[in-house]
């Protein structure tokens, strides 16, 4: 759908050599198109606001087209979600997108402004207005579609650059603003780079490229150099927040280079025609020349864990469980069946902590149907999950963790494993223990 929606009537920029780029993966690009996007700690303030604009002003001298995705200032979109769950703890989720949209306006307008004041033409770009189309699943909408051709028309006309605010578009068929989900900026940022046919989507953080692991917990986790699109796509939904899923999903089929680097390197100290400075490039399998076993470890605090005991062991129990949870939009992760021993079984599964509730409401509302003795649930769960293409043609990687988190007299609760990665549940308290002894076992930890 997308690529007939993206780009389908914008023709490639024939006139602009973009091959270096290609070949030499992260190597400067000569006179290209560029999306920048900066996250929330990195427009936290003015002052930051000003340093983004030089970041992009470095980009704009040396000859590229730029677009800039920005989030709300940090803070803001949690401050907002509180608002509106104060205002009404139920709330309409079209009115919660009216609010929380309203964090990257600010950001959006400021940063244009900056940048004028550097001499550099540009304007500010709401998502309705250019528009990015989504669908109309508020609070998690997904893009369906952007017009990018008045965003490459100033580019040629004026060379302006398009301060775009991330997180938000517009659902067309009722007018109305829809956010996609937290974290979404970055899904902005990569729709719109493969819209406009950019060379590169550069994500500015407050971290220089994606780690091992989360450099929070584990201060020993290593800077990855590239990441499969696979692995990145396994990292980001098992926890490691660096990117929304659905960024690195959009990257993946458009193919679009993402590159993770930071936004506190000094703008004057980068020379965007010598080689990149540190980051870390999201790219095919095929452009990483060796691959590690396992490449990174995730995370995950918001799992809940619902077990449905004794139930009968027959045809259409399973449809009798996940049915209604699908019908009330519950996401279910890990599924674990006993086999059954006296004609009753045991499943276990996970559920989004925020839906924890609701989840355990529809299972106890479906009692007679599904013919369970006992529910048994806990929200004190962590999921740690190992990631990494090297185990399609490795065995036995996942047996080493089991014993090494054994000798911690860490419990594994449930386990479920698929060709790249493999996900262990275990009580929360043990989450950073856990995460740590895998990061030494599996030889990531920095010399
Ligand atoms: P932004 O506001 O720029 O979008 P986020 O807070 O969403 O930034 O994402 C950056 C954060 O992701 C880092 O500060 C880091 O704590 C966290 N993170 C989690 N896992 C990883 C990882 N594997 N590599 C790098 N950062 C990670
Ligand atoms: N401001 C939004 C959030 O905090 C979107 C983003 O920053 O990516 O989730
Ligand atoms: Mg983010």
């Amino acid at each position: 759908m997308y690529s007939r929606l993206f780009g389908a009537a914008l023709p490639f920029c024939a006139e602009l050599i973009f091959d270096n780029a290609h070949i030499i993966g992260t190597a400067p690009l000569i006179m290209g198109r560029l999306v920048m996007k900066f996250g929330g700690t990195s427009v936290a303030n003015i002052e930051r606001i000003k340093n983004v604009a030089l970041h992009v002003k470095r980009e704009v001298d040396a000859g590229h087209d730029v677009a800039v995705v920005v989030s709300a200032m940090s803070g803001k979109t949690n401050e907002l979600v509180g608002w509106a769950a104060e205002a009404s703890p139920l709330h309409d989720a079209r009115e919660y997108d009216a609010i929380v949209a309203s964090g990257e306006q600010v950001t959006s307008g400021l940063l244009a402004i900056a940048l004028q004041a550097l001499g550099i033409q540009a304007r500010s770009w709401q998502g309705w207005q250019i528009p990015i189309q989504t669908s109309d699943a508020h609070a998690s909408a997904r893009i369906t579609g952007i017009d990018g051709s008045e965003i490459i028309k100033r580019f040629k006309e004026r060379k302006e650059v398009a301060v775009i605010a991330g997180f938000q578009g517009i659902h067309e068929a009722t007018g109305r603003i829809a956010t996609l989900g937290r974290g979404g900026s970055d899904t902005s940022a990569v729709a719109i780079a493969a819209a406009i046919h950019a060379d590169r989507c550069d994500i500015y953080t407050d971290v220089d490229g994606v780690y091992t692991t989360d450099p929070r917990v584990v201060p020993k986790a290593k800077r990855l150099a590239k990441v499969a699109f696979e692995e990145m796509l396994e990292m980001a939904s098992q926890g490691a927040k660096v990117l929304q899923v659905r960024s690195v999903e959009l990257g993946m089929v458009h193919n679009v280079r993402i590159f993770v680097r930071s936004s506190f390197d000094k703008p004057e100290d980068i020379n965007p025609h010598a080689n990149q400075p540190p980051g870390t490039l999201i790219c095919s399998e095929e452009e990483i020349m060796e691959s590690q076993v396992v490449t990174g470890i995730a995370f995950s605090k918001d799992e809940a864990q619902i077990s449905v005991r004794q139930i009968e062991d027959k045809p259409g129990v399973a449809a009798a469980i996940f049915g209604p949870l699908s019908e009330g939009n519950i996401n279910v992760d890990m599924i674990v069946q006993n086999v059954s021993q006296d004609g009753t079984t045991d499943l276990t599964f996970t559920v989004p902590a925020s839906d924890y509730e609701r989840a355990k409401d529809i299972i106890v509302k479906s009692k007679a149907k599904i013919g369970y003795t006992r529910l048994d649930t806990a929200t004190d769960v962590a999921k740690v999950s190992v990631i990494g293409i090297g185990m399609r043609s490795h065995a036995g990687v996942a047996a080493q963790a089991f014993a090494a988190l054994a000798e911690r007299n860490v419990n594994i609760r449930a386990i479920t494993t698929s060709e790249i990665k493999f996900s262990l549940l275990i009580d929360a308290a043990y989450t950073e223990l856990a995460v740590r002894t895998l990061h030494t076992l599996y030889g990531l930890d920095q010399a």
